[in-house]
């Protein structure tokens, strides 16, 4: 199946009541094993590649390959660039394929936030690119993926998501209501009317990121509430994570041993992860 503009697929999921999941890439071997995890659950997904991770691979080289996967997938895959960190990095990731971008300036205050969002806003537009803002702040708590979030959590409010979604004319919105990046240490505890209110003000595709640790119940019950959008990537590192270790213990000493187990897991994790976001099933045969 071609590549899907990410917007389309977005209103699709929030028009049809599902959520497509958008797994970090920091690899090849997480590029395929993304791919065949929603192959096999018959799921739209979002190959999406952080700008924190661009110190594991160059993003001009691994393009190519995310595009090739992409147009040879037998599902619907949109190509994102999560948690941009400029204007500029929009500019390149968009030339370089990306039907999607997210401007990561939520650690500034509102107003600049705003700035910072409408230029990317008015650029990515003109390209016919998606663009994903946030407001409030997920922070991290543990793990590979927190480190790089650092700070306190900050939750969205309803008035400033309006007037924020207004002022920057973005797609889709990431909001904070109680998620983190990386593990959840206790169980996590969601803003359940915050979400409700958000969602009725704005009547956007809500993004939720830091998936990883929350329940099939609480997906379900998140994309009752608009989300149509979910970052999951800390799972699908540990599963790989472990895999390597269970090679070491067993004796596996070479580059190519250790690795030889990682893709299956990390399949697996996509699609138990897509089939609880419960899309329609696609399936395109070549
Ligand atoms: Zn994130």
């Amino acid at each position: 199946m071609p590549l899907v503009n990410m917007k389309d697929m977005l209103d699709h999921a929030h028009a049809h009541g599902y959520a497509v999941g958008a797994f970090d890439l920091v690899g090849l071997d997480f590029l395929e094993a993304i791919v065949v995890g929603a192959e096999r659950a018959r799921a739209p997904v979002i190959l999406s590649l952080a700008e924190s991770h661009f110190s594991h691979f160059d993003l001009e080289l691994a393009m190519p390959a995310v595009e090739a996967a992409a147009r040879r997938a037998q599902v619907p895959v949109a190509i994102h660039l999560d948690h941009g960190a400029s204007l500029d990095s929009a500019i390149r990731a968009i030339r370089l394929g990306a039907n999607g971008v997210m401007v990561d300036a939520s650690h500034l205050d509102i107003g600049d936030n705003i700035d910072a969002t409408r230029a990317v806003t008015a650029m990515a537009h003109a390209c016919g690119v998606c663009v994903e803002g946030e407001l409030g702040y997920v922070p991290g708590v543990e793990g590979e993926d927190a480190e790089r979030h650092p700070g306190p959590v900050q939750y969205t409010t309803v008035a400033e998501a309006k007037a924020f979604v207004e002022r920057t004319g973005v797609d889709c919105l990431a909001v904070s209501v109680g998620t983190v990046h990386g593990r959840m240490k206790d169980k996590p505890g969601l803003d359940w009317g915050r979400l409700k209110d958000i969602h009725a003000a704005l009547g956007l595709p809500l993004v939720i990121h830091g998936g990883t640790g929350l329940s099939d119940d609480q997906f379900r019950k998140l994309i009752t509430f608009g989300v149509a959008k979910i970052n999951y990537y800390t799972a699908l590192a540990d599963a790989a994570g472990d895999a390597i270790r269970a090679a070491a213990r067993a004796g596996a000493r070479s580059y190519t041993a250790l690795l030889a187990g990682v893709r299956e897991p990390i399949a697996a994790e996509v699609e138990r992860c897509l089939r609880v976001l419960g899309s329609p099933r696609f399936q395109c045969n070549k």
